[in-house]
């Protein structure tokens, strides 16, 4: 596992557990080892954790230490970056309205009026900070044009970056879609074995729905995201599967929802799609009289059609 977790991974998602893996080093200031992660989070999968590790390391949130037989990670808060020796009024105005803007960025306009430089010193500034990799600039989802600035080892909020669902600022509907069918498939096999295993209809149906946290475990367990998914994520999907028909949604008793597969309606029969399958005065239609199809001009249009 160490040698996995010193090189692999690229996870970007804050999520539950790396809050939590946030929280235990940030409680154990001597570090962390890989035995201890194991001990306090034991259901959370090998690959999750190597993931945010190295998210951790790569943004500086983490620092790897080599001891006799372990590695220990220790937890580094990014806020608390300082500014490097030598920097001027100017550059240090500027470092602070953006430091104070956090994960969510600030846009060059608003610095501008922050620090009532012009736009020929700030550009300096900005430029001269981001040379020493205090600062960096991150192109906002919801403008392409829009950059915001934020401090080097900040990940971007998700209202910057447009979360899971966006790479470089491009929505990602083929990924959306698999999750999609990956959520549902997990839905109707649970479905399927609560109708075989349960004795009775009421039994099979209360076995029949899932959390969100369930489906979570699936999703993360295929391994078919590189980014880590929130609990959240896969509300935001499951969501997408009931707006679909295909599967339902209720309350359950601690406020949450829970997930439940459903057989989707068979499709109508062509007749009923045709004009006089919804005529209502199709009972007085004949060959002969003054209603007939020859002379019906709903008729003629949906057969030229
Ligand atoms: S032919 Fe026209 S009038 Fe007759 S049933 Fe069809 S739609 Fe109705």
């Amino acid at each position: 596992m160490n040698e996995e977790i010193a090189t692999n991974g690229n996870a970007t998602e804050t999520n539950e557990t790396e809050n939590n893996l946030l929280e235990l080093a940030k409680s154990n200031p001597d570090g962390i080892s890989n035995d201890d992660i194991k001990r306090h989070m034991p259901d959370i999968p090998l690959t999750e954790i190597t993931a945010i590790i190295n998210k951790c390391l790569k943004n500086g949130i983490f620092d790897l230490f080599k001891t006799k037989d372990n590695l220990l990670y220790k937890y580094k808060d990014p806020s608390k970056k300082t500014m490097v020796k030598g920097a001027d009024a100017e550059e240090k105005l500027v470092y602070k309205i953006i430091e104070e803007a956090g994960n969510k960025g600030i846009w060059i306009r608003d610095i501008r009026f922050g620090s009532n430089l012009n736009m020929t010193q700030l550009n300096k500034v900005l430029k001269s900070l981001e040379t020493k990799k205090l600062i960096k600039c991150v192109k906002s989802v919801t403008a392409s044009k829009k950059k915001v600035y934020m401090l080097f080892d900040l990940e971007p909020d998700s209202s910057v970056t447009g979360g899971a669902w966006y790479q470089d600022q491009d929505f990602e509907s083929e990924f959306v879609d698999v999750l999609n069918q990956q959520c549902h498939r997990f839905l109707v096999e649970k479905l399927e074995e609560a109708n075989t295993k349960s004795n009775g209809p009421l039994l099979a149906r209360n076995r029949s729905y899932a959390t969100a946290n369930d489906v979570h475990k699936f999703i993360s367990e295929l391994g078919i995201s590189k980014v880590s998914l929130t609990v959240e994520d896969i509300e935001s999907i499951l969501y997408t599967v009931v707006l679909d028909n295909n599967a339902e949604r209720i309350v359950a008793t601690n406020g949450s929802y829970v997930y439940k597969a459903v057989n989707r309606f068979l499709p109508s029969a062509g007749i009923v799609k045709t004009t006089c399958g919804i005529c209502p005065v199709a009972n007085r239609c004949a060959e002969t009289g003054l209603i007939n199809p020859k002379a019906c001009s709903y008729f003629t249009d949906w057969l030229i059609q």
